[in-house]
């Protein structure tokens, strides 16, 4: 908990509007609860309506300086915010843990993971290269370039609370683009750290808001409505960005979404099942199976399941669950409550349809909101597991027989994020990983996520990638300019 005695060097409790701390035209607060204990943390600002038309006023006044100072001179400010950033790495990552629960290593790895993305297009926004293009007649000059898309509005989950907004607006204060950030209402005291230390590093009034609010319907109807906003990029549930994405219709915003992901992980007769165990326990129960390409769905060659079942279940009931500030935690608490209940309803649903529960299972001796790491085998098709994401610590083992119905099996699904597959042959591995309709293939490794690679799904995972240089290019407009020389 935050030491009201000591106050914590990064704690802010205000908004971040046109380079102030704001308290909202009519003060409200909300109180932000720790996962891992229900003690309340601290009070945030919960602004209303009117606090966010005038955090989109302050963005959009900040725009038009904001995108013509030059390149090098908005990538050294990024770089600033890098740098303070890394200065604080433990600070921040308390908070995180504080907030939304993870182990203190995972929020550390999370601080220098967002961390990257800043640093990473610092760099890009000096090669945002245009084009000469040969004229198609001796007096035309033809150029494109590329223009930044305007102001962002950002709107990010608790899974990842620093992660989800550098991967944001990193690209898009690269681009010359200002930005509104909405946290998500469980997790805003990271944001809001993020934003002190942008302060600190020198970025000018207005170039980055953010925006605490409970009023998520509103917060979407203004953001999604608004002429002054330009884009909208959204990272939560596919049904939300479904909501967004018509919402945008009416004022035809850019859009990028990062939404919901059903991960298959397949463990082929061939596989190192030393190896396929280890990502498997790295990409399923890392922040507790709370996250977008954790996998969902574990389809193992009948040959080697009842191994590769039990010597994960053997990992499995190793992992320490506790709170997350206690150095050799493992697997912190979920988010709330009806996490626990998504999680229990999945793993009743599957036992209630014959699958076997070869450990875990039911809520953690520790009570609140903690979850037994947990492994299910027989799981078939016609459970809720196989078809929804659990985001939730359990691993449910499917079989196949042929790698034509291996992959059959991943693609049954209308999500599109990451899909992982183990396997020792070159000739599976060009076979399998091109079969697969998934945004990010992890090929013998459970873990994934960098900032020089695209990220970002297929089908109904989402619209656009984040992070590599492709990155940037989602927010800006090309424009072509056609010279006539006489
Ligand atoms: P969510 O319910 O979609 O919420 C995401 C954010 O959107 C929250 O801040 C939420 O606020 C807000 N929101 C909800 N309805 C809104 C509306 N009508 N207008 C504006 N904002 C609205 O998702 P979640 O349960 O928090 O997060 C988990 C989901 O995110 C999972 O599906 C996961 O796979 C996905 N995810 C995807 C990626 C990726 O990169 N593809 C990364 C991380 C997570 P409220 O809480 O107030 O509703």
């Amino acid at each position: 908990m935050f030491d009201h005695s000591m106050p914590h060097p990064l704690l802010r409790t205000e908004a971040f509007i046109g380079g102030n701390w704001y308290r909202g035209e009519r003060e409200r607060r909300t109180a932000i609860s720790n996962p891992a204990t229900g003690a309340v943390l601290a009070e945030v600002v919960d602004l209303q309506q009117k606090d966010l038309e005038w955090a989109v006023q302050c963005a959009y006044q900040a725009f038009p300086s904001w995108r013509r100072m030059v390149a090098g001179q908005r990538a050294l400010l990024l770089r600033a915010w890098y740098d303070e950033i890394m200065q604080h790495v433990e600070p921040l990552a308390e908070i995180i843990t504080l907030e939304q629960g993870k182990p203190i290593t995972e929020s550390i790895a999370e601080v220098r993971y967002a961390a990257s993305f800043i640093e990473w297009f610092a760099e890009e926004a000096k090669r945002l290269y245009g084009e000469l293009v040969p004229p198609h007649m001796a007096d035309k000059r033809i150029m494109v370039t590329r223009q930044p898309v305007g102001v962002v509005a950002s709107i990010t989950p608790w899974n990842f609370p620093a992660a989800m907004i550098a991967r944001k607006v990193a690209p898009a204060l690269a681009a010359g683009c200002t930005v509104i950030a909405k946290p998500a209402p469980q997790t805003p005291f990271t944001a809001l750290a993020l934003a002190a230390l942008a302060e600190k590093a020198g970025l000018p009034a207005g170039v980055l808001n953010v925006v605490p609010t409970t009023d998520s319907e509103m917060a979407g109807n203004l953001l999604t409505s608004d002429l002054r906003i330009a884009k909208i990029s959204f990272t939560g549930s596919t049904a939300v960005g479904k909501k967004l994405m018509a919402a945008c219709s009416g004022t035809l915003k850019r859009l990028s979404l990062e939404l919901g992901g059903n991960a298959p992980f397949l463990v082929f007769d061939d596989a190192n099942l030393e190896d396929a165990v280890q990502g498997a326990v790295a990409s399923k129960y890392r922040n507790a199976g709370q996250t977008c390409v954790c996998a969902n769905r574990f389809l193992v060659h009948r040959s080697v399941s009842d191994v590769f079942a039990s010597k994960l279940a053997a990992e499995v009931q190793n992992l320490r669950v506790g709170n997350g500030m206690m150095r050799g935690v493992d697997q912190g608490p979920l988010i709330n409550e009806s996490a626990v209940q998504k999680v229990e309803a999945h793993v009743q649903d599957a036992i209630s349809k014959g699958a076997t529960l070869v450990c875990g299972g039911k809520r953690h001796p520790l009570g609140g909101t903690y979850f037994t790491p947990t492994v299910l085998t027989g799981v078939n098709r016609t459970m809720l597991i196989a078809h929804e994401e659990t985001f939730g610590p359990v691993a449910p083992i499917m079989t196949f027989d042929s790698d034509q119905e291996a992959i059959d099996l991943a693609n049954d699904t209308r999500a599109g994020l990451a899909a992982y597959f183990y396997t020792e042959s070159y000739q599976r591995f060009w076979r399998i990983s091109e079969a697969l309709d998934y945004g990010i293939v992890g090929h013998n490794t459970g873990l994934i996520s960098t900032e020089i690679a695209p990220f970002g799904g297929m089908k109904e995972s989402g619209v656009g990638r984040e992070g590599s240089r492709h990155g940037i290019l989602d927010y800006t407009e090309l424009q072509y300019i056609c010279s006539h020389i006489g």
